[in-house]
């Protein structure tokens, strides 16, 4: 089933997924939400299985306490591992770093060397 984007610059003919979770339908082509579909589009997405499928990519969230949710934990250039929205640091256990190793998830790197100079000017 093929959705037609209505975002600007993209406007392209995708088959668009369900997101069950926010019942969002995001396009395969740019990534974004469109935001003209209907109840019973939704309702024929879900029942045809035309769904974001979440548990495809497992993923690694631990709760940071700095800003109170479970975050997805991303790495710094030192190997850090830190809080993904806040980016400050989270402590998670070796066991945790195993299991994320072993199952093969690529921590996201994120560059903090950047805002480090911009303060320094
Ligand atoms: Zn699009
Ligand atoms: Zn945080």
């Amino acid at each position: 089933m093929n959705i037609t984007c209505n975002n600007k610059g993209c406007m392209k003919s995708s088959a668009a997924l369900l997101d069950t979770k926010t019942m969002e339908i995001i396009c395969q082509e740019c990534g974004r939400s469109i935001s003209n579909i209907s109840p019973a589009m939704k309702t024929a997405l879900k029942q045809a299985g035309q769904i974001v499928r979440t548990n495809a990519k497992k993923a690694f969230s631990v709760l940071c306490k700095t800003c109170n949710g479970n975050r997805e934990v991303v790495l710094d250039e030192k190997g850090n591992t830190m809080c993904k929205i806040c980016l400050k640091p989270i402590n998670v256990s070796t066991s945790f770093k195993l299991a994320m190793q072993e199952s093969g998830v690529q921590l996201e790197k994120v560059d903090t060397s950047k805002d480090n100079k911009t303060e320094t000017k």
